[in-house]
């Protein structure tokens, strides 16, 4: 979902160190630098990596497939629910409900305490990283936790992660769960989720054996759908989107004149940076 957005796709370890060469010039792989051993062993290094992505997102637009997604979640008679292994808030960000949103491996946007001393989450507003992009250095001074002094770290669930602090996560996942008990065939759209990390790929196929309704895939590698459950798309996620919004027709449009890249206020279902090595 959000490659379509101009996000880099981390796809493979080539992938990776397409978008970020400093870490390839010291072999530091993605499952490296996502984990908490790192944020010990070497924080400006993983603040470099965790704050360059922290600034991206925060100047990074969703693509109008979430404009989409909202405007017909939000017809649907139960509503809608997200669920999401991104960390990015893009959701958040274009207009979705803060309420009705699972980001199932946390949120760049939100802290922790690294130790942690405590089961605390709490947001990244204040913190404005100044990363050094040839070496992915930290070079001004990291967020600490407010109640111990440790050094704080996102609260995303990474790598080899025994410390990643649930609290918020839990709660998006309990307003969830009380959501699906109430719901009747949904609508289940998957978006781009990948196989390597399959959580999002779990969460679709339980909805849609245990509630029935059906799934729509939409992946441009690995699409398919288990015969008599849904339709897949191999597509990527602003173009199948795009695709299912012509099908439907005049009448599932967006109001017209409403641009969907300034708005900002603008799911189904469900989405996530998984065809990509998840997690954060
Ligand atoms: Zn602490």
């Amino acid at each position: 979902m959000g490659v379509d957005s101009g996000l880099p796709d981390f796809r493979g370890t080539e992938g990776f160190w397409r978008a970020y060469p400093a870490l390839r010039n010291s072999g530091v792989d993605f499952s490296s630098i996502a984990s908490p051993s790192t944020f010990e062993s070497a924080p400006a290094l993983a603040w470099g990596f965790y704050g360059h992505r922290l600034a991206l997102y925060r100047r990074t637009l969703p693509h109008a497939g979430f404009a989409l997604l909202k405007h017909w979640g939000e017809r649907m008679p139960q509503g809608y629910s997200v669920f999401t292994s991104n960390v990015d808030g893009q959701f958040q960000k274009a207009g979705f409900d803060l309420a009705r949103i699972h980001e199932c491996h946390g949120s760049i946007h939100h802290l922790q305490c690294l130790v942690p001393c405590r089961e605390s989450v709490w947001s990244a507003g204040d913190f404005k990283p100044a990363v050094d992009d040839v070496v992915c250095r930290l070079t001004n001074t990291a967020p600490s936790c407010p109640k111990c002094g440790a050094l704080a770290r996102p609260n995303i669930m990474m790598f080899h992660d025994t410390g990643w602090v649930e609290a918020r996560t839990d709660a998006q996942s309990d307003r969830q769960e009380a959501w699906l008990a109430l719901v009747k065939r949904p609508v289940v759209i998957e978006l781009g989720a990948g196989t390597t990390i399959p959580s999002v790929r779990y969460f679709s196929q339980r909805v849609v054996d245990e509630l029935g309704g059906s799934l729509v895939r939409i992946n441009p590698y690995q699409s398919g759908v288990p015969a008599g459950q849904g339709v897949a798309l191999a597509a990527g996620a602003s173009a199948g989107l795009a695709a299912i919004g012509r099908a439907l027709g005049e009448g599932w449009a967006l109001p017209s004149g409403r641009s969907t890249r300034t708005s900002l206020s603008t799911r189904a279902v469900r989405s996530d940076e998984g065809s990509k090595p998840t997690r954060g």
